[in-house]
């Protein structure tokens, strides 16, 4: 009994202890301040705040650091503003196909889908593999399949066509420059148990072929969970991602090279990846509650809140992204 109420108050004050928080991308890419409206930049500002706090919400209660990811995700794949669920860009036959995954750092559990036409959330779908299938990654039919035998609606292929995304794909087909065509979301938390998640949800390159899957689903490119270490989300090129294997690379490089985050995420986004053309960025947290989130193009949609008090949302090259 005394043993009881020892632990109990021991864990209490573990948990009070316990840094939590979330971190959030829109996507990393050609971003300049001379591209918006002083409206435009405040709705962008705002969807990053709703996430942000929707995500916080849940670890604030007491959820995990997975659910917090899935919330603040939930939030962006329903605005158009970002290139995930209802923002998909086209590909080159005028159709969306999303990509999305998961991975949580305590039971190294992960889930993913490729290819999906006709979920409105594809984080959800990435979470049911995660727990409801032996699988870690289902394509297209399949996973759409899985979700109709859970109960779960369909929507129809037509909630994901928005108008700007259709300019930007028409204007891009005549266009003979070669635009960065890229654009994700992802969140990763820490939560009060300690426990770490990632995720990330992307309609993939805009104008890319049929099937082409990105690094969002490939757990270790995109998506990458371990308590050990960090969370990772990455947005960018993804064939590059998936080449260099960069969630998992951010990992190894903490654990076996003993860098910090900072370090990591740096040398993978500007001694590794720019040299070879690969443009992007990459967000994480780690198992003390350091933030980072770091990009090699002009801008990344970010942002992060703490326990501490601490929060931010950054558009532009403003490098303050440390914490
Ligand atoms: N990484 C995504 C992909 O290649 C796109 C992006 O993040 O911008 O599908």
């Amino acid at each position: 009994m005394y043993i009881g109420v020892i632990l109990f108050f021991c864990n209490y004050y573990m948990m009070s202890q316990q840094v939590f928080g979330i971190v959030i991308h829109g996507g990393a890419g050609n971003i300049l301040p001379a591209h918006f409206t002083k409206e435009l930049e405040s709705q962008y500002h705002q969807k990053l705040n709703e996430a942000l706090q929707e995500g916080y919400n849940v670890l604030e209660n007491g959820g995990s650091a997975t659910d917090a990811v899935v919330a603040a995700i939930k939030v962006l794949e329903d605005s158009p503003l970002f290139n995930a669920g209802k923002g998909s860009v086209f590909n080159s036959q005028g159709q969306i196909e999303m990509d999305a995954s998961i991975m949580e750092g305590r039971e190294m559990k992960a889930g993913a889908v490729a290819g999906i036409r006709r979920i409105k959330n594809p984080i959800d779908c990435a979470k049911l593999v995660m727990e409801q299938t032996p699988h870690v990654l289902l394509l297209g039919q399949g996973a759409e399949n899985l979700w109709v035998s859970k109960g779960y609606n369909l929507v129809d292929t037509s909630y994901f066509y928005d108008e700007k995304r259709l300019k930007q794909w028409k204007e891009n087909k005549k266009s003979t420059s070669k635009p960065q065509k890229h654009g994700t979301v992802g969140a990763v938390a820490l939560d009060k148990y300690g426990n770490l998640a990632a995720g990330t949800s992307t309609g993939g390159m805009m104008d890319k072929m049929p099937g082409r899957v990105g690094d969002s689903p490939i757990i270790g490119a995109g998506t990458y969970a371990c308590n050990q270490s960090c969370a990772i989300s990455c947005t960018g090129h993804g064939e590059y991602f998936i080449r260099y294997t960069v969630a998992h690379d951010v990992h190894c490089k903490m654990l076996y090279q003993n860098k910090t985050l900072k370090e990591a995420i740096h040398t993978i986004l500007f001694d590794e990846l720019l040299p070879i053309g690969g443009t992007g960025g990459i967000i994480g947290i780690d198992k003390q509650g350091n933030v980072v989130m770091d990009f090699n193009t002009t801008g990344m949609y970010r942002g992060f809140k703490l326990s501490t008090g601490k929060q931010t949302t950054l558009i532009f090259d403003d490098k303050k992204s440390t914490q």
